[in-house]
């Protein structure tokens, strides 16, 4: 796929890859063979009908190959830039055996693309008013599944987000050289010219409890994600210039602090920067601190390069902008100046052990390999967990052992009835495909269990 130079593009914010044209999406649709028993489809986690919309695409159908992923998939313009395809659908792919898989991540975008820069995006249908209100909070991809489809189906619905700005993880995290926030606002018009309501700067559990969205509404999802970040637990974390990449992220994309004074969040300044983590979170980090002036950027990273989780793209766009790598290696403490703000960060050299729970073989210290990895910025990209407060203020809907909420796998209802859960909050930390797909079973499942309900008596809220 045609992409900005690399050079070019770390000095600006605008997306890397172009996307396909049609003569290069009809090209990569023909190579598809068409499998009897595609194995695509069962690496997709919403089971895409994929070689029935590759085939439109070589036959040039590009509006009913986008009604054929939409089937599945509400938003394909937003996964066909962000699904880890490498690892779910283009993993099976038969083609991939000798060669490139089909790039079926790549022609989900394209015809999304196509979609809506020929206008062709039309209103869905929605069914007869079904005289029933829904409460969706949280406005990340599993909240707006839930929101899409139970509008659809006709009832009223109502996101509460407790941001100033909807579309979660879409719109805080990922970054625009990513995911154009013109995709995810796209996406978020349609939904409110569907009729849905969206309420911003609402915290639930906070403003409202789980149970006062009961009193006025029918039923609840809770769409929260994993946002609360994880910390090292180390010596000196707490100086000046070591960031969360919530907050930094959050600084950077939401709030626009790249484009400091036109925007009023300050620019988090850094020229040698580390970035602790492997994930996407720490790839978006390290290329964003690279996009805003930092002369150096190192990703620091326990295991080896095989084990990186981000998505293989975002790991190879990272090396081509010169974010180097400085692999099998762990922060032990942070060190400062006198006035208390990051000057490095004494490091350890790791060797992999034998696998650990997750399967990956475990990443061991080798003793007396310390040495310094001098930098003036720190961001740690370990990881996120849930944030209490939905479940503080619902001390009567069970959580799991590791935290997050529990619900009924094929129905996504929490031990609350009435109300269902999905997404980060449920599954921990996982993607965008997930989220969505978990906010689908449960707007299938809210439908089934409040087609049989009575109507409530209630206030306008
Ligand atoms: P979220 O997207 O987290 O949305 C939750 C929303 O709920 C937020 O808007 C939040 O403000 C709101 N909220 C929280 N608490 C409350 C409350 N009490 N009241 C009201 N609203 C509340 N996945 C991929 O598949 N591909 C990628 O490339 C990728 N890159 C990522 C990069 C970053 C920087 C991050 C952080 C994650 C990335 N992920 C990626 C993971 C993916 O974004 C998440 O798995 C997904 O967004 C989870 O969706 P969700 O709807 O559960 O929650
Ligand atoms: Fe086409 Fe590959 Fe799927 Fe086979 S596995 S149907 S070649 S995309």
């Amino acid at each position: 796929m045609p992409e900005q130079d690399r050079v070019v593009r770390t000095s600006n914010f605008q997306e890397v890859p172009y996307g396909f044209t049609s003569e290069l999406a009809l090209l990569e649709a023909g190579r598809c063979l068409q499998c009897k028993k595609p194995g695509c489809v069962d690496g997709c986690p919403v089971n895409i009908d994929i070689p029935a919309f590759v085939e439109m695409v070589a036959q040039e159908k590009f509006d009913a190959a986008v009604k054929k992923i939409k089937e599945a998939n509400l938003f394909p313009s937003i996964c066909g830039r962000v699904c880890p395809q490498e690892s779910q659908c283009e993993a099976h792919c038969i083609l991939g055996k000798k060669d490139e898989p089909v790039a079926i991540g790549r022609l989900e975008r394209f015809v999304a693309d196509w979609e809506r820069k020929t206008d062709m995006v039309k209103i869905p249908e929605i069914k007869i008013n079904a005289g029933k209100r829904i409460a969706v909070v949280g406005s990340g991809p599993a909240g707006l599944t839930v929101a899409a489809d139970m509008r659809q189906l006709g009832y009223e619905v109502t996101i509460y987000e407790a941001l100033h700005e909807p579309g979660g993880v879409l719109i805080y995290g990922i970054p625009e050289f990513r995911l154009p926030k013109s995709v995810v606002k796209f996406e978020i018009d349609l939904l409110k010219k569907m009729g849905v309501r969206v309420e911003l700067n609402h915290i639930i559990g906070n403003i409202l409890t789980i149970d006062e969205l009961l009193e006025h509404f029918d039923a609840v999802f809770i769409g929260v994600g994993a946002g609360a970040p994880w910390f090292l637990g180390l010596e000196g974390e707490s100086l000046g210039n070591v960031f969360s990449a919530n907050e930094y992220l959050t600084r950077m994309n939401l709030m626009k602090a790249y484009r400091f004074p036109e925007y009023d969040t300050p620019k988090p300044k850094g020229n040698k920067v580390a970035v602790i983590g492997g994930g996407n979170v720490a790839m978006d980090c390290a290329r964003t601190a690279i996009r805003t002036g930092a002369t150096e950027v190192t990703i620091i990273y326990r295991r080896s390069r095989q084990e990186l989780p981000a998505r293989a793209e975002e790991v190879h766009h990272a090396g081509d902008e010169g974010i180097k790598f400085r692999l099998l290696t762990s922060p032990i403490r942070f060190l400062g100046t006198d006035n208390k703000m990051v000057k490095g960060m004494e490091c350890i050299k790791m060797q992999l052990g034998e696998p650990d729970a997750s399967g990956r073989r475990r990443p061991v210290p080798i003793e007396g390999s310390n040495f310094v990895q001098e930098c003036d910025m720190a961001i740690v990209a370990i990881g996120n967990g849930p944030n209490p407060i939905i479940f503080q203020s619902t001390p009567d809907m069970k959580l799991d052992t590791r935290g997050y909420i529990q619900v009924t796998p094929d129905t996504m209802e929490t031990t609350k009835e009435f109300v269902y859960a999905g997404g980060d909050i449920v599954t921990g930390s996982a993607t965008v495909i997930l989220a969505m797909g978990a906010g689908r079973i449960a707007a299938k499942a809210m439908h089934a269990k409040l087609s049989k309900a009575p109507l409530k008596k209630r206030n306008n809220i």
